[in-house]
């Protein structure tokens, strides 16, 4: 990577800019957070120059408080519980262990996974290549997602998803409370010419602007027995790639099982609030009472919506085997909904 040291006054289009356009104090609210004795340094991403604050801090000039910027990250740990601090602190470390050792399957999907040094196995599980996208994929392409620009990763721990989404186009904030996990993330993105801003802190700590983000989620795995089974199962076989790859089969006919026994529970992706110019192009009984009643609230400030640049939706030779394990799997009312779905969005001008 190309990088200079810089002293930058004006800082033009800086990931760390769009830190303060997103924040209020997380003290008083204020809306008067400004930068001290910041130290910029150059960064050179695909889209362009990026001046990175890589020290320094933030300070409100109303209440008084101060937080620190060390290593590119905006530090708000200071607000946090004794005990979500110690959390973050042992996973920082986690984190930390299998970055010192190259081990970067945590960080980024297009890495291969991490082996199960905990259990005694020092080795990775074969890897393809192929970007590990999954359920992040499904997060990226879904219907009330892909046209967003700015989205928030709450609980980003060492920003694979963030960093998964931040490629695919998408005007990333990470989140989450362990402030090495963040740090390390920082500095992969950064390796990796991926521009993501990542702020330690935790929700309830911290106070972003009214509107700042066009999606707000939380990634979670709630299956995660199944996130291993495969793997295990590969070992357990004299390392067997066929067995490997059947074995990933029956979990995903497994997740697709549990996910249609337990309808009612959110699987793996919460999304915990997005702004709209209009309602959502899937079928979500009970919306229309809600925006009855407050769909004031979900009117955009700007005449048209941000459409985020490179959104990428399933290619149109990958469909028809898409909708027929849609149809195995999931039936033929999901599909159609899918499919209703699509055409609206092509309809709003999706490409
Ligand atoms: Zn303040």
């Amino acid at each position: 990577m190309q990088r200079r040291a810089s002293q930058c006054q004006e800082v033009e289009g800086s990931v760390r800019q769009t830190t303060l356009d997103v924040l209020l104090c997380p003290v008083c609210g204020q809306d008067k957070l400004t930068f001290q004795g910041e130290q910029t340094e150059r960064f050179q991403y695909p889209q362009g120059m990026v001046d990175e604050i890589r020290s320094g801090q933030i300070a409100c000039p109303d209440c008084g408080v101060t937080f620190p910027i060390e290593d590119y990250v905006l530090s708000l740990i200071d607000l946090l519980p004794d005990d979500v601090r110690h959390d973050g602190e042992y996973w920082g470390q986690y984190y930390n262990w299998y970055y010192e050792r190259q081990g970067y399957g945590y960080f980024d999907l297009q890495q291969p996974t991490v082996p199960f040094v905990a259990y005694g196995v020092a080795e990775p599980i074969p890897f393809d290549g192929e970007e590990r996208g999954g359920m992040h994929t499904i997060l990226a392409d879904h219907p009330l997602i892909r046209n967003t620009h700015r989205a928030l990763d709450i609980g980003c721990g060492v920003g694979w998803t963030t960093l998964y989404l931040a490629r695919q186009g998408f005007d990333m904030v990470g989140l989450d409370p362990a402030l090495q996990s963040v740090k390390l993330a920082k500095r992969y993105a950064l390796q990796k010419q991926v521009p993501v801003d990542y702020i330690a802190g935790g929700l309830g700590y911290v106070r972003f602007r009214l509107a700042s983000f066009d999606t707000v989620f939380g990634f979670h795995f709630r299956f995660v027995v199944l996130d291993g089974l495969a793997d295990m199962i590969y070992l357990k076989n004299d390392r067997s790639i066929e067995s490997l790859r059947h074995a990933s089969d029956v979990v995903g006919v497994l997740n697709n099982v549990l996910k249609r026994s337990f309808p009612e529970a959110v699987e793996y992706v919460t999304v915990v609030g997005q702004k709209q110019r209009s309602l959502p192009a899937v079928p979500q009984p009970g919306l229309d009472a809600v925006y009855s009643k407050y769909g004031a609230l979900f009117e955009h400030p700007t005449s048209e919506p941000r459409r985020h640049p490179r959104a990428q939706p399933t290619p149109w030779w990958k469909l028809p085997s898409k909708a027929w394990r849609m149809l195995c799997y999931e039936g033929l009312v999901p599909l159609l909904a899918e499919f209703q779905s699509y055409l609206r969005w092509k309809r709003a001008g999706g490409r």
